[in-house]
């Protein structure tokens, strides 16, 4: 018999919700978080406007990343008793940078049916329409927010040939985008997906160097956002690889020749690109120099 027709199964079920529009719930959704015993849910007010929006009584337990270890537990014992647990986040895939995955874990470890009920995913939906290549892709989540962390997180990313896809909050995506341009120059081409299924659903499509322009003209930049770039080419890819083979002292002089960057901006890209932090690029430099100096 299929699940449908049948009464839900014991098990873990890992339910997608809707990313705005709420006509984005699925039936299947709807038909189980209505017959679960219990909904474990992010932010229990949040899923409740939800369960009223679609008439359902099914009572809500948190877990979050706050208490997602010592609540784990409790729902392991639960689900080990039969019960049906239904798990969502605030909106989309749980598990999809929110909780979710470390219950999944356990659930499956534990020998228990964990049962995926799909629907939106930021993500994807954005991937979806943004027109760059699909074929392959990298989920890349949240970058860092500091500074100086998302700057080496980016260049990091500098040679991969898949489509990138990030999560950024609204008031930071300016300052990411300035260091993806210092990460993968201003013309590669990016799109900017804001308030996916919502109202003002919104996509920037353009080169790195357009959209910061855009977005930076604006006073205020509000709604959630997923920012997606396109992979190198493979010519930037064996650039890079070049790069990172070749001598500190070689890609400094090609540094300050191509970009135009004095000898100190130079080295800090270096040690960016190598993992390394300037002062031991600065070492492994004037290991060279002395080197080849007779
Ligand atoms: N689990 C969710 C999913 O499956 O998409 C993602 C949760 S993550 C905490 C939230 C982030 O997803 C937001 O900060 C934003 O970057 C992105 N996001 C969520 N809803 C969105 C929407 N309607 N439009 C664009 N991006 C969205």
């Amino acid at each position: 018999m299929t699940e449908a027709a049948s009464s839900l199964a014991p098990g873990l079920y890992v339910v997608a919700t809707p990313i705005g529009n709420l006509e984005d719930i699925t039936l299947r959704a709807l038909r189980v978080l209505g017959s679960a015993d219990r909904i474990a849910c992010e932010d229990t007010r949040q899923t409740q406007k939800l369960l009223h929006h679609f008439n359902i009584a099914t009572p809500v337990l948190s877990y979050h990343q706050h208490n997602e270890r010592q609540r784990g537990a409790e729902l392991l014992a639960l689900l080990q008793q039969g019960q049906r647990i239904a798990l969502v986040s605030d909106a989309g895939l749980p598990g999809i940078s929110d909780p979710g995955a470390e219950i999944v874990q356990l659930a499956i470890a534990a020998g228990i049916s964990v049962v995926p009920i799909p629907g939106a995913c930021a993500a994807v939906t954005a991937l979806a329409a943004a027109g760059l290549d699909t074929t392959r892709f990298l989920f890349v989540g949240f970058p860092p927010s500091r500074p100086g962390e998302r700057r080496s997180f980016l260049e990091a990313l500098r040679a991969e040939p898949t489509t990138m896809v990030f999560y950024e909050a609204p008031h930071r995506i300016v300052p990411t985008l300035d260091d993806a341009i210092a990460a993968f120059g201003a013309e590669r081409r990016v799109v900017v997906a804001r308030e996916l299924t919502k109202i003002h659903e919104e996509f920037l499509r353009g080169t790195l160097g357009e959209i910061h322009a855009a977005l930076n003209r604006r006073e205020l930049i509000r709604g959630e956002i997923t920012l997606l770039i396109a992979g190198a080419c493979p010519a930037e890819t064996a650039s890079a690889a070049n790069a990172a083979q070749q001598s500190i002292q070689s890609r400094l002089a090609e540094l300050k020749k191509l970009e135009n960057l004095d000898e100190m901006d130079a080295l800090k890209r270096i040690a960016r690109e190598r993992g390394l932090s300037k002062s031991e690029a600065y070492r492994e430099l004037q290991r060279e120099r002395s080197r080849k100096s007779p």
